[in-house]
């Protein structure tokens, strides 16, 4: 399930979400803003800016981050 979820009903559509997206997550169809799972990262950037409340974002589904392999340290 998508961990960010848009509703459509109270979305008006005016792109405030996809211009804060740091991942281009987000887009606009038919004046509906629209989620891509793939690229995003679940920073809640989107939730926090929507104007309507219409965005809701499920941290709990959050991966953990991967360590950072450090190569070559002596
Ligand atoms: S949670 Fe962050 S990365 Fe995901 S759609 Fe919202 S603003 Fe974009
Ligand atoms: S900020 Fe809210 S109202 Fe505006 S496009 Fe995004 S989800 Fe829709």
């Amino acid at each position: 399930m998508d961990p960010v979820s848009i509703r459509a009903q109270w979305c008006k559509g005016c792109g405030i979400c996809v211009a804060f997206c740091p991942k281009k997550a987000l887009r606009l169809e038919n004046e509906k803003a629209v989620h891509n799972p793939e690229l995003c990262i679940l920073c809640g950037m989107c939730e926090l800016y929507c104007p309507d409340l219409a965005v809701t974002v499920d941290k709990s589904q959050k991966k953990p981050q991967a360590t950072r392999e450090v190569a070559n340290e002596s």
